[in-house]
């Protein structure tokens, strides 16, 4: 069982002042929690390796592997809307990339991996808590089918962590993602005027990411569909990302950050839970205007590459940030009419006013969102809501069009509509017994959560109850 990771590092080879290169600060007891065996194959790697002692240190930072080229990458980014000109990968390193075995380009990165010099204040660590929420979340949210960073493995540190609610236990969690390039890796150069990395930047998201984008305006159009595509799919399991800052923005289209993300119970459409989201800027309903902000920051950074006519720049630059609504629209449209199981015989109109007048009666009637439309395909929809007028007064319009189309898509509906989706209190449970010593609720929500479209087990598909709804989610890094 020896650890052989065939790196290919190409950020690395990118101009020195794109990040760090360092190693990690080694911990005092690595431990294995969890390596995910579906991923480590998709990878080329070998599981048992990466349980092992070897692959352990590996994955605590404590052994720098053959071909790693360990790095810190520099970014910026508005947070809540707040200029700020130096974050960069203050708690993590990028090990360095491998080409997966359907050929594409992966980035391996131990986040929690101790400081680097964009640390700041911060002890360069996570906690147990937020590893595992990471872990169960964007692994969920792949099973859901949507675009996602992932999680390789989980290894504790041995080491306390302190926060605020006092010593944690330390866990470094290994992501994986189609890359960490950010819309605000290109604000930090554009912002500092150094058009030669924004240059190389573009050059290199374009080789990777967009190969058919032609140039920077290419890439703007690209990403801008890719973000539409992905928000679109948030709504459509009733995600709320919680830290839409730019610099949580991925240009690959994954999502990316899983800080104080959370999945809504009953439905509301301005939903929040982050606890410092005190304005509201990032909810449920809200996600698609942010994207369109996040999506203008990153145009102003490409326009001296779009055009060398300012004027003409911008309007194209314009041009493309505009055409978001009308994108993320279709792409809703297209997402809620599967989970409805409405084929798109309807007009565009039509079945967007039915669902628009769904997810209201939702909102009157206290509905679960994952278990109403969970519930549709099996004629059990009114179960989901606490008051069920709502949805009786709806329900005839509903029939009658699937009437219309010889009955409703259930095929579309089976793969659309999610009957297990982490929940937050099922998360914070997990979390609470893993800090015990228990890690049996962690690997029963992760299996299940695998297979999400199935209804099983049962008690993972209740709503809580009253007395466990979690009212606010933490950044809790
Ligand atoms: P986030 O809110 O997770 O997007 O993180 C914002 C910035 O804070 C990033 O530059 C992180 O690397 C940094 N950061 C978050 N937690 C820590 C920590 N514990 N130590 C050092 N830097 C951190
Ligand atoms: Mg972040
Ligand atoms: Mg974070």
């Amino acid at each position: 069982m020896t650890l052989h990771i065939p790196f290919d590092n190409s950020y690395a080879r990118l101009p020195a002042r794109l990040f760090h290169r360092q190693t990690a600060e080694p911990v005092s007891a690595p431990t294995p929690i969890v390596v995910n065996g579906a991923l480590a194959a998709e990878l080329g790697l070998d599981a048992a390796a990466l349980a092992g002692p070897e692959g352990t240190a590996v994955l605590a930072g404590n052994a720098v592997p053959g071909g790693a080229d360990p790095l810190a990458q520099v970014y910026a980014g508005h947070q809540f809307g707040g200029w700020n000109p130096q974050l960069g990968d203050g708690r993590a390193l990028l090990l360095g990339e491998v080409i997966d075995t359907a050929g594409r380009r992966r980035d391996l990165q131990l986040k929690g991996s101790g400081r680097t010099p964009f640390s700041r204040m911060g002890d360069g660590r996570a906690w147990l808590g937020p590893v595992l929420r990471e872990y169960v979340v964007s692994e969920a949210m792949h099973a859901m089918g949507i675009p996602t960073t992932r999680a390789l493995a989980a290894v504790a540190t041995g080491e306390p962590v302190l926060r605020e609610t006092g010593p944690m236990p330390g866990a470094v969690l290994t992501r994986v993602a189609a890359s960490h390039i950010r819309v605000g890796t290109f604000q930090f150069f554009a912002a500092r005027g150094d058009l030669e990395a924004v240059r190389a930047l573009t050059e290199y998201a374009i080789a990777r990411h967009y190969p058919q984008a032609e140039d920077a305006a290419g890439l703007l159009e690209a990403v801008i569909a890719a973000q539409a595509d992905l928000v679109a799919r948030w709504l459509g399991v009733g995600f709320i990302h919680g830290v839409m800052n730019t610099d949580n923005c991925a240009i690959s289209g994954e999502t990316i950050d899983y800080g104080p993300c959370a999945f809504m119970d009953r439905y509301e459409a301005g939903k929040v839970f982050s606890s410092i989201d005190r304005f509201g800027r990032y909810a449920y309903d809200r996600q698609p205007d942010i994207a369109v902000w996040n999506l203008a920051q990153f145009a102003t950074c490409l326009l001296p590459l779009i055009d060398a006519d300012q004027d003409r720049a911008v309007d194209r630059a314009t041009e493309a940030v505009h055409r978001f609504p009308a994108l993320f629209a279709a792409r809703r449209l297209a997402v809620f009419r599967e989970k409805l199981g409405l084929t798109d015989i309807g007009t565009p109109d039509e079945d967007g006013a039915l669902i628009d007048d769904l997810l209201e009666a939702m909102e009157a009637g206290g509905a679960d969102f994952t278990n109403t439309f969970a519930g549709l395909a099996d004629g059990i929809a009114r179960a989901a809501f606490a008051d069920s007028a709502p949805f009786e007064a709806l329900a005839p319009r509903l029939a009658a069009r699937h009437a219309a189309q010889g009955g409703p898509d259930r095929d579309a509906m089976a793969r659309a509509n999610p009957r297990l989706i982490p929940r937050n209190h099922q998360i914070e449970a997990m979390i609470a017994a893993a800090v015990a010593g228990d890690f049996a609720p962690f690997r029963r929500l992760n299996e299940a959560l695998a297979n999400p479209f199935a209804a099983t087990p049962a008690d993972l598909a209740a709503p809580p109850a009253p007395h466990e709804e979690v009212a606010a989610t933490f950044c809790g890094t």
